[in-house]
């Protein structure tokens, strides 16, 4: 789960005593002067609030001279939609600004904390050529790049943070302040089961102090339950529709650009359907794991949220069951049909426990259903069924 630049530095300073600038949340222009006249001085930074890195480029970061300029950013920021290389082509719609002091900037850091999979460590990496995304500088400057991963048993040790500060080329006023840093932000992915938090730019202010201009972070869903706080930040509006209903209702899916449907049981099933739709010359709608023990009801509820995507043409199912029972989902592909009124193309293809009584169950509903035996077969169906070449009868 991803959240937003305030809510992340206001966990950030408040819990681990990061240093950031003083701001105000609006969600109107008049909010946003207000805040401006609140934080005082004369020059502030109104940033817009998506859940995507990269605003700066789309026009969500403005520098503002007075607080008629704050109004007047805030008003154009509102119910606009960003799209950054990040947010794909839909963008995402600002519903909250940040409005901020600006900041005279010295030198623009990068530090990002992620999960290194392959050593099973939290891994920081730093660079002296922040502001810049992560990936552009891994190919501009990819020997600015300064990686350390922390032994879980003893967490970041201080010549760990040490080691990094001297990498960036801090003076020694500098390095106590990102030792603080360093450790802070260690602390606060472990704590609250992050993963990922990124500072870019952390910048050195023309006073020679460490500040950090934009925070980011992601949580592990899987972790949210221990986290009521973390959870309570989740802001929908920010997130893909139709993940946001599958995730309400325990379903894995990851919604994609094709137009075919799936339903499909274990992840890896999932992906091989996937590869099989390609091969077959067409393009998956989704990914969509039902898991394990796919009752009738369950199968119904997966239809629905397949179906939440106007774009899907065609629905395939794919079961191999193995504690699944095929008889079940049979049925629950019956009663999806019926109770929904469905009217689209749709391929069953069954295999495992209590398939001949799936089949017998389809078979005997009368119902249009493309029944398929292999994977393959199945691919090639509903690949077919959305170009329209064949109709599908009972
Ligand atoms: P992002 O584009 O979504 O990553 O948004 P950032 O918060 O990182 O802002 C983008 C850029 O705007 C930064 O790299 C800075 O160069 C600039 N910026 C943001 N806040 C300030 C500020 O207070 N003062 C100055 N001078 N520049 C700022
Ligand atoms: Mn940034």
């Amino acid at each position: 789960m991803d959240i937003h630049e305030y809510q992340a530095k206001q966990i950030l300073s408040s819990q681990f005593g990061l240093p950031v600038p003083r701001g105000g949340l609006a969600y109107s222009p008049e909010q946003a002067s207000y805040r401006a006249l609140e934080i005082g001085g004369d020059c502030w930074v109104v940033k817009a609030q998506i859940h995507s890195g990269a605003r700066g480029r789309a026009g969500g970061v403005r520098i503002c001279r007075s607080e008629t300029e704050v109004w007047d950013a805030a008003a154009e920021l509102f119910g606009k939609r960003l799209v950054t290389h990040q947010t794909g082509p839909a963008g995402k719609v600002v519903y909250r600004v940040y409005v901020e002091e600006a900041v005279p900037i010295e030198r623009e850091l990068y530090l990002g904390l992620v999960l290194d999979r392959q050593s099973e460590r939290v891994m920081l990496v730093a660079s002296a050529a922040g502001g810049m995304e992560i990936e552009e500088i891994s190919d501009a400057e990819p020997d600015s790049l300064i990686r350390c991963s922390a032994d879980p048993a003893v967490g970041l040790q201080g010549f760990q943070a040490r080691e990094i500060a001297f990498g960036l080329g801090l003076d020694t006023g500098q390095i106590g302040q990102m030792n603080e840093i360093l450790l802070g932000c260690y602390r606060a992915f472990r704590d609250l089961d992050a993963n990922m938090v990124e500072l870019n730019p952390l910048v050195i202010t023309d006073r020679g102090r460490l500040l950090v201009l934009d925070a980011k972070m992601s949580f592990d869903d899987n972790a949210l339950f221990r986290h009521p706080a973390i959870s309570e930040l989740r802001d929908k509006s920010q997130e893909d529709k139709r993940e946001t209903y599958a995730a309400d209702r325990g379903l894995a899916y990851v919604g994609l650009d094709g137009e075919i449907g799936c339903i499909v049981n274990g992840a890896g099933l999932a992906m091989a359907t996937l590869d099989m739709i390609k091969l077959a010359g067409g393009d998956a709608a989704n990914f969509l794991d039902i898991g394990g023990g796919a009752a009738p009801d369950r199968v119904v509820k997966a239809f629905k949220c397949v179906l939440t995507d106007p774009k899907v043409k065609v629905v395939l199912v794919n079961i191999f069951a193995g504690i699944n029972r095929c008889d079940w989902v049979a049925e629950g592909v019956v009663k999806a049909v019926r109770e929904l009124k469905l009217d689209l193309p749709i391929v069953v293809r069954l295999a495992g426990t209590h398939v001949a009584e799936g089949q017998k169950i389809l078979q005997e509903s009368g119902l249009p259903l493309g029944v398929a035996t292999t994977l393959a077969d199945a691919a090639a169906l509903s690949v077919a069924a959305w170009r329209d070449t064949i109709r599908l009868s009972a």
